[in-house]
């Protein structure tokens, strides 16, 4: 019998497993995850479900009877630690062996951890699953000291609901603006702006030394010498792909699982998808890894299409979208190598755009509380980078 065996049970696992049978697939389909519950949506984690606003079974991706109807055989809360390309068989961390026809590396990212002196203290935690956010709120309560490091997606997101629950909120940024990696000056600092009139204490240019416990409290030193005292420190500085098990297999990886435009790797039997995996970007001309729902999602139906017989190349423009406080960004494309940035509105009505242009054509927008513009700004970079002028 064929079997399509998935590994990891996150968003690019539920949407593949949803095209191959959509498609016609009649085999098996396996599903490998190491988490213990079904799959569930990880952007609420830093938002609504941080905040208490949703509970956990909210956040299934699908309900139990999508994987009974849709014939899914579940091997949860366990590892593939190793993939035989010669047999077509993946070893699960128990010893069981699953035969593949084809094989799904949908295996996502980890949190990048910190590697200075005190940070394996129990205070100091990281935040990629529901578990990671259940611990976090144990630790706090109103009036409770967070300090994060790292003002990126996670360390904001985290702020602008923890400051809300009468948390005091610091956040410490090496670099000297905040989003840094993924917007321009402009909505940055109108981000660090925002905070602040909330009562984040935002610290630019700040490198953390080490934390330290004393007399049972656990503080971070900063490199300047200041210490802060906390009750609970979230490290939010990036992700790693989890390649392993691909290169191990030697499968090529660069900053991801290194795949054609179809999501297949070099193993014409194998696929990688989601946050996973390095792929061509057709629009943009150059490799890209991406870490997004969209594109998770997006890579897995590719998968599932070729699987199914249906090629179809994979060039979906980029989009991602932030939740904080009542200020909903929505980013359409890629903005890195633009030469001149446009903002369009009022800043001080929260509600205005700003379009990126490479060579005098717009590769991307940051539209904030500006839906209409964001759904526009798709369409048109999308035409326009089809037509291949970069
Ligand atoms: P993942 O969701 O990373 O899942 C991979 C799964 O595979 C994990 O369960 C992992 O444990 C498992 N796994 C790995 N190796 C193995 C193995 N060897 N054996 C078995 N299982 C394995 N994106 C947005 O677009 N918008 C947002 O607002 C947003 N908010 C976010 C908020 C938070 C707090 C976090 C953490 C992420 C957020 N993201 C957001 C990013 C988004 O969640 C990811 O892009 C998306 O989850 C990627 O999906 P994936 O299926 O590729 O991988
Ligand atoms: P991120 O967006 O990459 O931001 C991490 C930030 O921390 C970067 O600005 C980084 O700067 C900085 N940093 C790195 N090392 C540091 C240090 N030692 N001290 C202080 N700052 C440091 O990653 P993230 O916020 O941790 O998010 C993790 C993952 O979750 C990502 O995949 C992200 O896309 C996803 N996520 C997405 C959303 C969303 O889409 N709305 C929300 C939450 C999470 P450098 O760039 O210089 O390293």
């Amino acid at each position: 019998m064929k079997n399509v065996v998935i590994i990891g049970a996150s968003h690019a696992a539920v949407e593949a497993i949803s095209t191959l049978r959509k498609n016609g697939w009649s085999g098996n389909i396996t599903l490998v995850g190491d988490e213990v519950c079904l799959p569930y949506q990880r952007p609420p984690l830093s938002k609504a479900y941080y905040k208490g606003d949703v509970t956990f079974e909210k956040l299934a991706i699908k309900n139990p009877n999508f994987y009974e109807n849709s014939d899914v055989d579940l091997y949860l809360g366990r590892r593939a630690i190793s993939i035989d390309r010669k047999r077509c068989e993946v070893e699960l961390d128990d010893g069981v062996k699953l035969s593949y026809s084809k094989l799904i590396l949908a295996t996502g990212t980890r949190a990048r951890t910190l590697s200075i002196e005190g940070a394996e203290l129990p205070p100091i935690k990281y935040l990629r699953t529901a578990k990671d956010v259940d611990a976090i709120k144990e630790n706090l309560v109103a009036e409770a000291k967070l300090v994060i490091v790292g003002a990126g997606y996670i360390g904001l997101e985290v702020a602008a609901s923890a400051v809300k629950q009468g948390v005091k909120v610091t956040v410490l940024e090496a670099q000297n603006r905040v989003l840094a990696r993924v917007t321009s000056p402009e909505v940055s600092s109108f981000y660090q702006e925002r905070h602040r009139h909330e009562g984040v204490d935002i610290r630019l240019e700040s490198t953390l030394k080490r934390f330290k416990e004393k007399d049972g409290r656990v503080h971070a030193e900063l490199s300047d010498g200041e210490r802060l005292e906390l009750d609970c420190a979230i490290i939010g500085i990036g992700v790693i792909p989890n390649v392993e098990l691909a290169a191990d297999a030697g499968l090529a990886c660069d900053d991801g699982i290194v795949v054609n435009e179809y999501t297949q790797t070099e193993d014409p039997n194998i696929y990688a998808v989601g946050d996973c995996s390095n792929h061509p970007s057709l629009l943009y001309g150059r490799r890209i890894r991406l870490e997004s729902v969209p594109n998770a999602v997006a890579q897995a139906k590719i998968a599932a299409m070729s699987i199914t017989g249906h090629d179809q190349v994979y060039d979906q423009i980029p989009w991602f979208w932030s939740d904080q406080y009542d200020l909903k960004l929505q980013t359409a494309g890629l903005m890195q190598g633009y030469d001149q940035a446009l903002v369009n509105g009022d800043i001080s009505t929260r509600k205005f755009t700003v379009s990126y242009f490479k060579s005098g054509k717009l590769i991307a927008l940051d539209a904030i509380n500006s839906p209409a513009e964001f759904m526009k700004a798709k369409k048109k970079i999308s035409r326009e980078l089809s037509s291949g002028f970069l």
